[in-house]
């Protein structure tokens, strides 16, 4: 789930380099958790901030639900304020990966996850 499209474009072209991945996205909080609430997704990838919702709070949110107690939950995020990191992964994140993103380290980071 990224908002921004240039974002959204970057992601998927750099995961789109992922041998068999199949890629969902969405720009808004709420149809994204509704995908992912109706889906069965390996690896998730969030934006903090979303413009109906934030992360953080879908983060919480799929935490509640048993098919996704385990899965990894990515943030993606420019906040880069003191005790931000903390609040993320307090919140369920797996790991934290700041904006602007460095294409390999993000690309890595998602193939680790999806072992
Ligand atoms: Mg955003």
């Amino acid at each position: 789930m990224e908002d921004n499209e240039k974002n959204l474009e970057l992601f998927k072209a750099v995961l789109g380099t992922i041998s068999n991945i199949d890629i969902q996205t969405s720009i808004t909080g709420k149809t994204g958790l509704h995908l992912i609430k109706n889906g069965n997704i390996d690896v998730i990838i969030l934006d903090i901030q979303l413009p109906d919702m934030n992360g953080i709070d879908i983060c919480k949110e799929l935490r509640k639900l048993d098919k996704y107690k385990k899965t990894p939950i990515l943030a993606v995020t420019s906040f880069a304020m003191k005790g931000d990191k903390e609040r993320i992964l307090d919140a369920g994140f797996n790991d934290y990966i700041a904006k602007p993103i460095l294409i390999k380290d993000f690309r890595d980071s998602v193939v680790k996850f999806l072992e």
